[in-house]
This record gives structure tokens, sequence and C-alpha cells, in this order.
């Protein structure tokens, strides 16, 4: 596996010329954008493209094509996509680049109103069709489907894609596993199953293969990602054991330190991977599930499949399985339809239950979901407003507990190490760039080093911490 992690952010570097042999090496700037699904795809196209030969850059200024992998999901992330792809079709009206290729969600989504809304794209990949990345780049005919821009866009589902030969993006330690491509739920806020169509599962097999892959290019954590992992091995092609097999097997693999679990779906959530995520000592005590609302009728509205009674035995019963469990979860704010008192029950449970983190979104309209088409749709005031009342019951929250922690010791994986010596660091209740951090001066360890700290202080969300112990490096384990 190929890794970018070492070279400095602004500098244009090659990488082995290993594949499509060529004349010149094409250097190409590559624009990740959305989540870390979309990011998984964005390593292994330039995986890839590294392989045939392509230097990859960050400088666009330096690159002859550009590419801007998508993420189509909400409004939001649309408007940041069709800034990001004009910036780089202007580069290449004024004479920088000579290519601009788009791919990922949004040209999955709606390719004609993107390619009406900024013309000058040179090739369109679909989520379908990263594989054909290559050929976007180095601008060769896109097998007679259509020309102008070169289209690689279908609507055929792989049964998986593999996500080998990947060019990392993160850093050396830490990895996303992607177990699972679709989604069978049918949220009705959601583009997704749209956009990704059916769950398809990778099988174990092939999941330990990548695991083992990374764990032998320095991955000490693997959070495990896909649009529902608590359904991986359900639906049409079984696989034995399911996601709670996947955590076991996961658990025996040597010099893997920690493993994530990411997008738990409640109604999925079963007693057997409960027990799984307790029982694994590698398997970090914390559970993202994403429970959208709280209140009866909106979750119903939103076809969630829970109910606030079932969802809140449920949290009880994780708390009670795994101790010391952090639990995360995401919220919609504003559904149609939503009433006053709706959002005020919803507040009071984030008061109540006592999240460890917790995100909120206001409600995103898609035109082409059930939920886009129902009527009541609540003003981008009263949105944000609720929002912003939602993400400070939140921060008090937040607050308390990360006060509770001052005094007490735990060990933390160094993410990264500044010139002096301070070290940006994660306990296991903090994910990957989604989470707060524990910042601890004079570490005395190298990224990827588990070290033991006390926590001295907290700063906003982040906590601070002094190390007492520091363990050998993990790499040689
Ligand atoms: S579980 Fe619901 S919100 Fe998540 S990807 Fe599937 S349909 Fe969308």
């Amino acid at each position: 596996m190929l890794d970018i992690h070492d070279c400095s952010v602004r500098s244009v570097f090659l990488i082995g010329n290993v594949g499509i042999k060529m004349t010149q090496p094409q250097r190409v700037a590559f624009v990740s954008l959305g989540c870390a699904k979309n990011l998984v795809d964005s390593e292994k196209m330039l995986g890839q493209l590294a392989e045939a030969g392509c230097a990859i850059t960050v400088d666009e200024s330096a690159a002859d094509v550009i590419v801007v992998n998508t993420c189509g999901f909400l409004e939001a992330s649309r408007t940041e996509a069709d800034d990001i792809i004009a910036e780089a079709v202007a580069n290449k009206q004024q004479g920088g680049a000579q290519r601009v290729v788009v791919a990922g969600c949004l040209v999955q989504r709606d390719k004609q109103a993107m390619l009406d809304r900024i013309p000058g794209i040179d090739a369109i990949v679909g989520v379908n069709n990263r594989d054909d990345v290559v050929r976007a780049v180095l601008g060769k005919p896109s097998s007679g489907i259509e020309r102008n821009p070169d289209v690689f866009l279908s609507d055929y589902h792989p049964f998986v894609q593999l996500d080998t030969a990947r060019l990392r993006i993160t850093p050396r330690h830490y990895a996303y596993l992607r177990i699972s491509e679709g989604c069978d739920q049918k949220c009705t806020f959601c583009t997704i199953p749209s956009i990704r169509g059916r769950m398809h599962c990778k099988p174990p097999s092939v999941v330990m293969a990548e695991a083992r892959e990374l764990v032998s290019d320095g991955v000490v954590e693997i959070s495990l990602i896909g649009q529902d992992t608590t359904s991986y091995g359900l639906g049409e092609d079984p696989i034995e054991g399911g996601l709670a097999g996947l955590l076991r097997q996961l658990n025996r693999l040597d010099g893997l330190k920690w493993i994530r679990l990411m997008y738990v779906y409640p109604s999925v959530l079963t007693d057997d991977m409960l027990n799984a995520v307790a029982q694994c000592d590698r398997v970090c005590n914390y559970i993202d599930i994403p429970l959208q609302h709280i209140n009866d009728r909106i979750l119903k509205a939103m076809h969630r499949r829970v109910d606030r009674r079932a969802t809140e035995m449920l949290l009880e019963k994780i708390r009670d399985r795994i101790p010391g469990v952090t639990i995360r979860t995401t919220l919609i704010s504003g559904f149609p339809g939503e009433t006053q008192a709706e959002h005020d029950e919803l507040v009071q449970f984030v008061k109540d239950f006592q999240f460890d983190a917790l995100g909120v979104f206001p409600y995103s309209l898609e035109p082409d979901t059930p939920a886009g088409r129902m009527p009541d749709q609540i003003s981008d005031t009263v949105k944000r407003e609720r929002t912003e009342e939602l993400m400070l019951t939140q921060q008090e929250v937040a607050f308390r507990a990360a006060d509770a922690c001052v005094g007490t010791t735990f060990p933390v994986l160094v993410d990264s190490v500044d010139q002096d010596g301070h070290a940006v660091a994660r306990h296991q209740g903090q994910a990957p760039t989604v989470d707060g951090v524990v910042q601890v001066a004079r570490a005395g360890a190298a990224p990827g080093a588990f070290i033991d700290v006390r926590c001295t202080a907290r700063e906003n969300y982040d906590l601070i911490a002094s190390p007492t112990q520091v363990s050998l490096p993990v790499l040689d384990t």
C-alpha cells in the first residue's frame, strides 16, 4: 500500500511509476470532499493514479489535471463542491490545468444538472466507476458511451469494489476500512440509497486481507465504516456471524490496537454485537449511533424503524453492557412539520441522556426524497435557531463531562507532534476528525505511539494532559 503521509503538504511529488507507461507523468491535484466513506474512494483513486505513474500534487496551480471527488449528500455539500469545481474550471480557462475531472456522489446524483451549472468539465466518474479514474485523467476514449465530456457513469453496483492499492491520506497509524457499500434502509430524508444503491458487503476474507495490509503499512487503529455497519452480513447474501463475527476476527489481528465502530443503525444493533464490543479488548468502547430524533411522530415520518421507547431501552442496554462506553450520535433539526413541542422534546432528551458527543445538522431539503415532498417545511431561520439551541445544550453537557476527566489518567494514541514536542492525541472515546482531542505538552512520543497521560484541564471540547509514562512505539509490535 502506498502512502503520502510523510510528504510536505504543499510539495509536488512523484510516486513510483509502476503502472501504465507515460512519456511524461501527469501532475494531478486531487480534492477530496465529504465523509470518511468518500475519503476511502479518494484514496483508492489516488492509488490507481499513482500506480499509473501520475504525480500527485496538492498545488492546483502546478497540476495538469484537477480531480474533485464530490459529496452530494446535502445542499451545503453540493454548494461547496460546485464552488471548488468552478474554481478548477476557472484555473483551466486561465491557462493552468489542462483538464478537470469530477467524481463521486454529485456526479452520480445528477450529472446533467451539474454539467449545466458548471460548463467546462472534461470528464465525470460515477461512484461505481472509480476504477475508470485513470482513463478519465489521461483523457482516453470513454468506450463510446458519450463524449465531451468523457463520461464514466454506470448504474451497475459492483458486488464490491476492493479498497486495495490505496494511497492513504490519513496519518500512517490510522485508517478507515469500508466493510460495505450502499444502504437498504429507507430513511425518508436521505439520498444515499439512490446514489450508492443497495447494500453490498465485503466478504470477511476480503475485509481481513485489507486489515492485514493496513496493519503491515503501520496502521494501529481501524475505523469500520459503511452506510450502515450493523447490517453487515444481513440481506441477500448472508454472512455467518455478521458484524459481531467480523469484530471478533479483527480482534485477533496481531498489531491492530484499536478497532472503532462507526455508523451503527439503532434497530439493527443486536445483543451479539454489543457483547462483541464489550468482550473484544481491542474494540474501542465507543458506539457511533446516529439517532436523528427522539420524537415518535418524527421518527416515524423519517422511517427510522424505532420509536422513543425502543431507542431509550437500547441506549440503556449499551451503557449497561459496555462499561465506560462513549456514545456519539447525530441529530437532524427542523425536519418537515417538526413542531416547537417536538423540538423541545429533543432538547430535553439531549439534556437528560447526556451523550458523550453529538452532532446536529439542520434538515436539508433533498428534492428527490419523500421528506423533500412533505408539506410544512421549516424555514431556514427556525432550523438555524433550533440547531443552535441543541448545540448549546450539548455544549454544557460535554463541558461538564470533560471537567469530570480532570485528575484522571488514561492511555491516548498520539496523532501528531509539533516542533516543540506538543502532541495532539486521542483517548479511546475520541474518533479521528469528528470528536475532541487530548493535547499533551512534551509528550515524548511519536505519532502512532500510545502513552499514558493525566488530564490536568479542559479547553473547550479538548482535554489538556501530561504524560505519565511512554509506551513502546506500537509499530514494533
Ligand atoms: S441508514 Fe438512513 S440515513 Fe443512513 S445512509 Fe441509509 S438511508 Fe441514509
